[in-house]
C-alpha cells in the first residue's frame, strides 16, 4: 500500500471535514449532509458517506475524497494536504517528497520562515530588550501566560534581527522576498525587516499554522498604528479570521461567534473565559470570512468598538454577513468601552449576559438611522427608510424579511403599505435561483445492484461474474459506472470508491453520486442477500420480456399463416 493510500485508509473523511462543516447523521446510514462549505446555501446539499470516505455537493457539484476535501478548504496543494493530514493524525510522512512541487517548496520555506519568525519575536519579547513591551502588555492587562498561549512577540527595532536569521538559514533571496517579512533595499542590495519595534500577533490559518503577523506599534510616533503582514502565497487575507483555530470548537457549541474588531479585544475577551470570539485581520471584512465563519455556525454577534469608525465597521460589516445569510445581532457596551476594557471592568459572566441579549442588527440600524436622519419629518423618515432596506433586503429569507419590513415600519412610524409595497416590488427582482431540473427516474434495481457491489470485495467477487456478462447490464442507464465497476474489480479488487469516481465522465459522476447519496436505498438487508435478489429480479424480467416477444412472434406467425412457426414458437413459450 502506498502512502497515499495508507493514510486515506487511516482517517475518517466525516471527522476530518466534521472539523470545518457541522454535520448531521442522514437516517441510520453512512450518509451525513450538511451546509456546503464551498458555496452559499440555506438548506444542506453537501453529503459525506462514511463507506466510500466520500463527499459531494448537489448544489454546485463539488466532489471528492478527504484529500480533495482538504486541498480546497484549506486552498493547500496535494503535498500539503497529505502533510496536513499526517501531522494531524500522527502518522510520519515517507521521508522521500515525492508529490512536491515548486510552488510546494516555496510555501513550504515561507512556512517555514513563519515559525523561525515567530521564535524570533518571542525571545525578543522575553529578553533584556522587550521591557517596554512587556510593560505595555502589563499595562493592558495581558498576563505573561496568554501572551505565551496567543504567541505574542517582538519585532526588534534595529530592522536586521529577522533578516540576519533568515539568511543564516539559508533561504533563497526569492523566498525572502516572497515572505513578506522582510523588505528590499531600495539602495544597494540586501533585505531588512518589515517589522520594527513593534509588537507580534501570530496569524494561524484555520489549522493552527502560522501564515502571518499583525504587528501594533509600541512608539506613538510610529505609524501606523497597525501594521499587517501583505499577501504571501500563504496567507490570504480575505478568507483568514483571528483566533478562529483556536476558536471553532467553542463557536460550534455555543452555536455562534462574537465578531470583534482587533487583536487586542480577541485576546482581553478569550482570557476572560468567552472562547467563541474572533476578529477580521485588519481589514474589512469580506464574504470569504464570512462562509469560513458559516460553516462553524449561522450566528454572530458583532461587536465592534463603539466610536465612529467602529459603528462605520459594524455598519459594512453587517451588510456582508447578512449577504451570506448570517443571523446577526449587534451588541453594545455601554460606557463606551470597547470589549477588552469591558470584560475587565465589568467581567465575563455580565459580557456573556450582554452577549446572549444582544438585539437584532435590524434595531441598531434603526437606532442609527434615527440619529442620522430627522425623524419628526416625514422626509427624515422616507430618507431613514431608504437608509434600511439595503440591509433588508439582503436578507435571504422570504418570511423573515417581511416581519423585519413589519418591525421596520412600526419602530419608525412609517405607514406599513409603503415598507411592504417597497418590498413587493424588490421580491419579484430577486427571485430564488431555479433549481436544477430533477434527473430522468433509475431504475431502483440498478441502483440497488450498484450499490451493493459497492459495499465490499466479497460481494462483487459473488456477483460480478454472474452479472458481467448479462444483456440487460448494457441497457442499464447506468452501464458505464457498471463496467468500470467489472474492470476495477478485476485489476484491483480492492479498490476504493474514489478511483472509481476518478474514471468517470462529468455527467456519470454526478450519476453515481447521486445513488450513493440516495436515502431511499438504506435497509437492514444483507447486501449479498440484496444483490441475489436483484439478480434473481433481473433474470425474470429478462424471462419476461422474452415470452412478451415470443407472444408477439407468435402473433405475427399466425397473421401470416404461417402455423408450423407459431406452433414452434408456442411450444418454446411453454417451455420457460
Ligand atoms: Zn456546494
Amino acid at each position: 500500500m502506498d502512502f497515499v493510500e495508507q493514510l486515506k485508509s487511516s482517517v475518517d473523511i466525516v471527522k476530518v471535514v466534521g472539523e470545518y462543516v457541522k454535520l448531521r447523521r442522514a437516517g441510520a446510514g453512512p450518509r451525513y449532509s450538511g451546509l456546503c462549505p464551498f458555496h452559499t446555501e440555506k438548506t444542506p446539499s453537501f453529503s459525506v458517506h462514511q463507506t466510500h470516505q466520500f463527499y459531494k455537493c448537489f448544489g454546485c457539484g463539488v466532489g471528492g475524497d478527504v484529500l480533495n476535501f482538504v486541498m480546497e478548504i484549506e486552498r493547500l496543494s496535494f503535498y500539503e494536504a497529505l502533510k496536513l493530514l499526517a501531522e494531524r493524525n500522527g502518522i510520519p510522512m515517507p521521508k522521500r517528497a515525492d508529490y512536491s512541487d515548486e510552488e510546494t517548496k516555496q510555501r513550504a520555506a515561507i512556512q517555514r520562515m513563519h515559525e523561525i519568525a515567530e521564535e524570533a519575536f518571542r525571545q525578543n519579547l522575553n529578553g533584556p530588550g522587550g521591557r517596554e513591551a512587556r510593560d505595555y502588555l502589563a499595562r493592558r492587562g495581558v498576563a505573561p501566560a496568554v501572551a505565551e498561549e496567543f504567541g505574542l512577540g517582538l519585532a526588534e527595532r534595529s530592522g536586521q534581527d529577522l533578516t540576519r536569521r533568515l539568511e543564516r538559514e539559508g533561504f533563497s533571496s526569492d523566498q525572502l522576498e516572497s515572505s513578506g517579512l522582510v523588505l528590499k533595499r531600495q539602495e544597494g542590495t540586501g533585505f531588512f525587516d518589515r517589522f520594527r519595534g513593534r509588537l507580534m500577533f501570530p496569524i494561524h490559518g484555520e489549522s493552527g499554522k502560522i501564515i502571518g503577523f499583525g504587528g501594533r506599534a509600541l512608539k506613538a510616533e510610529d505609524e501606523p498604528k497597525y501594521l499587517n503582514s501583505p499577501e504571501t502565497p500563504i496567507y490570504r487575507k480575505s478568507y483568514v479570521l483571528y483566533n478562529l483555530h483556536r476558536a471553532k470548537e467553542t463557536i460550534r457549541k455555543a452555536d455562534r461567534t462574537i465578531l470583534v474588531e482587533g487583536y487586542m479585544d480577541v485576546i482581553g475577551v478569550w482570557a476572560a473565559g468567552v472562547r467563541e470570539v474572533v476578529a477580521s485581520c485588519g481589514t474589512a471584512l469580506g464574504s470569504p470570512q464570512v462562509k469560513t465563519l458559516k460553516r462553524h455556525s449561522d450566528n454572530v454577534v458583532v461587536n465592534f468598538d463603539p466610536d465612529t469608525a467602529g459603528a462605520n465597521a459594524a455598519e459594512r460589516s453587517i451588510g456582508v454577513l447578512l449577504e451570506e445569510g448570517m443571523r446577526v445581532r449587534v451588541l453594545e457596551l455601554e460606557g463606551g468601552l470597547d470589549p477588552d476594557e469591558y470584560v475587565k471592568s465589568e467581567g465575563a459572566e455580565k459580557y456573556r449576559e450582554k452577549s446572549d441579549k444582544a438585539p437584532g442588527y435590524f434595531y441598531w440600524l434603526a437606532d442609527r438611522a434615527g440619529a442620522k436622519f430627522d425623524m419628526r419629518t416625514s422626509e427624515g423618515r422616507v430618507r431613514a427608510l431608504q437608509f434600511l432596506l439595503p440591509a433588508v433586503h439582503r436578507v435571504a429569507d422570504k418570511l423573515e424579511r417581511a416581519a423585519i419590513a413589519g418591525d421596520l415600519a412600526a419602530h419608525l412610524g412609517i405607514e406599513q403599505g409603503m415598507v411592504l409595497d417597497h418590498f413587493r416590488r424588490a421580491a419579484a427582482e430577486r427571485r430564488d435561483q431555479p433549481m436544477k431540473a430533477p434527473q430522468e427516474p433509475l431504475r431502483p434495481l440498478e441502483k440497488m445492484l450498484l450499490n451493493t457491489l459497492l459495499v465490499s470485495r466479497e460481494v462483487r467477487g459473488e456477483i460480478v461474474p454472474k452479472l458481467k456478462g448479462r444483456p440487460e447490464v448494457e441497457q442499464f442507464r447506468m452501464r458505464r459506472i457498471f463496467q468500470a465497476v467489472f474492470s476495477l474489480h478485476e485489476s484491483r479488487p480492492d479498490f476504493q470508491f474514489s478511483e472509481l469516481e476518478a474514471r468517470m465522465e462529468e455527467r456519470d459522476k454526478a450519476l453515481l453520486a447521486s445513488v450513493i447519496f440516495a436515502d431511499d436505498l438504506q435497509g437492514e438487508n444483507n447486501p449479498l442477500d440484496l444483490a441475489h435478489a436483484c439478480l434473481r429480479k433481473l433474470e425474470e424480467d429478462a424471462r419476461q420480456s422474452r415470452k412478451s416477444e415470443l407472444r408477439t412472434r407468435v402473433k405475427d406467425a399466425e397473421r401470416s399463416g404461417d402455423m408450423a412457426e407459431a406452433m414452434r414458437l408456442t411450444e418454446e413459450l411453454s417451455g420457460m
